[in-house]
């Protein structure tokens, strides 16, 4: 029987899995298996021809008993509302993994941004923010940036919302530009924070980051400035990047500020002068030491988990490894550090831009990433226990530690009325 890759489907059988081991209660289990809100609009855009087009968004609410929701907002072709029902919950779990006081939240819109025109995708985006403004609020539920969107869209929501308020609300949104209540070190935090767990799973594979090679899938925010990290910051070398024309390999590692100029000039890293073009597929199963998804969902399937052959796998995308696929690479003894936990550094920055923006007090470059290593540190050190106590894969495990959270939160408060 041929896997099945909807990804609230997997989202819901992750969170059985870890609910079987907690020995949960058929009630919990309904509670945390379900969304508690969405939202779906359907909303016209004025496009620079002078016709109107209608594009469909959402923002689901998937659960805030720890706090406020929290997450991103993506935009592509393919978004469906099970898709981003997957990610809220997803959502859910990193927040309570590395301990911010969140819920989790996604939202998204069906569309191509790169056939739309900058003026085109500032109306669209205003116009989303003012759809989903009745749910959204520094105290309620705090977008960020996600797949094709940016600290640009992020300045738009934040005016958009702070229009229709009268005042200024800096903490609607955070992945803002510096200029409007941003933080240091935000652009960088998902690949920061992967770069902490990779050092921390690293040591305990007894790797050494400096004699190690790296394959990295997806070349965008997380996968461009991760490639750049684990080459100039832990000294490994990245053999192979690719985005979504494809890839580059050199054996004697890529020049990563060389291959971003090349990316930036000719839309792609494909035909990156000195190295061999090769396929996604290609990159997935190369002879490296650690593989690094950072592109889109369902990458490592039941089809082509059985090629890997890195020993770590460090998911910096969101859901890029399927249930069947996690199994095979369990199995075959990689390691993986999973998406709820190794992208979390993301997430936990722009905890720190709230705090910020709640404040009106801003921090150094050097505390922000200080801070972003003791959260991850503390959360991946937390969980390789529980993983290593019942022989879990820290998928699991993470799972285990972060549904405990939830679980925790829900009792504590009761159910009302
Ligand atoms: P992005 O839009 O900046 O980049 C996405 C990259 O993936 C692009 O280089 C694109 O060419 C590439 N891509 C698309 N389809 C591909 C394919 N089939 N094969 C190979 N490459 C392909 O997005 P991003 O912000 O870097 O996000 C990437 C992943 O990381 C997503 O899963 C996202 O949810 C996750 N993530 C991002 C952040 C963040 O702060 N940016 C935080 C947490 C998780």
């Amino acid at each position: 029987m041929q896997e099945n890759l909807d990804q609230f489907e997997i989202a819901v059988s992750q969170i059985k899995k870890a609910a079987a081991i907690l020995k949960l209660d058929q009630g919990m289990i309904e509670i945390l298996t379900k969304p508690k809100r969405e939202l779906t609009v359907n909303f016209p855009v004025r496009m620079d021809d002078g016709s109107i087009r209608v594009f469909t968004g959402y923002r689901v609410q998937y659960n805030y008993a720890r706090g406020p929701c929290k997450g991103g907002v993506r935009y592509h072709p393919n978004v469906t509302l099970s898709e981003v029902r997957a990610l809220a919950a997803w959502m859910t779990w990193k927040t309570a993994v590395v301990n911010l006081p969140y819920g989790g939240a996604k939202g998204g819109v069906v569309v191509d941004p790169k056939k739309l025109s900058a003026a085109e995708l500032e109306r669209l985006t205003r116009r989303y923010t003012s759809e989903i403004s009745i749910i959204i609020g520094p105290e309620k539920d705090i977008p960020a940036p996600d797949v094709y969107t940016d600290a640009q869209t992020m300045a738009w929501m934040m005016d958009t919302y702070s229009m229709i308020r009268g005042y200024s609300v800096p903490g609607v949104v955070t992945g803002k530009p510096l200029s409007i209540g941003g933080s240091e070190g935000r652009s960088e935090a998902t690949a920061r924070g992967a770069m902490y767990v990779m050092k921390a799973a690293a040591k305990t594979l007894g790797l050494d980051t400096k004699k190690s090679t790296v394959a990295v899938q997806g070349f965008g925010n997380a996968g461009s400035i991760g490639a750049k990290l684990f080459s100039h910051e832990l000294g490994a070398k990245v053999v192979a990047v690719s985005d979504s024309h494809g890839g580059v390999y050199k054996k004697e590692g890529l020049d990563i500020p060389k291959l971003m100029e090349h990316k930036a000039k000719t839309g792609s890293v494909k035909d990156f002068p000195g190295a061999k073009n090769i396929t996604n597929e290609e990159l997935l199963a190369l002879d490296v030491d650690i593989l690094v998804p950072a592109a889109l969902e369902n990458q490592i399937t039941e089809k082509n988990a059985g090629n890997v052959k890195a020993k770590l796998v460090v998911e910096e995308a969101n859901g890029p490894t399927t249930p069947k696929a996690d199994e095979i690479l369990h199995r075959n003894g990689v390691m993986l550090v999973p998406d709820i936990l190794a992208n979390a550094g993301g997430v936990t920055v722009s905890y720190f831009e709230w705090v910020q923006d709640i404040q009106s007090f801003f921090w150094s470059l050097e505390e922000v990433n200080k801070k972003l290593e003791d959260v991850m540190t503390r959360a991946y050190n937390d969980i390789l226990p529980i993983s290593k106590k019942d022989n879990l894969d820290m998928r699991t495990a993470a799972y285990v530690y972060a549904i405990k959270k939830v679980v925790d939160a829900h009792l504590a408060r009761g159910l009302w009325p």
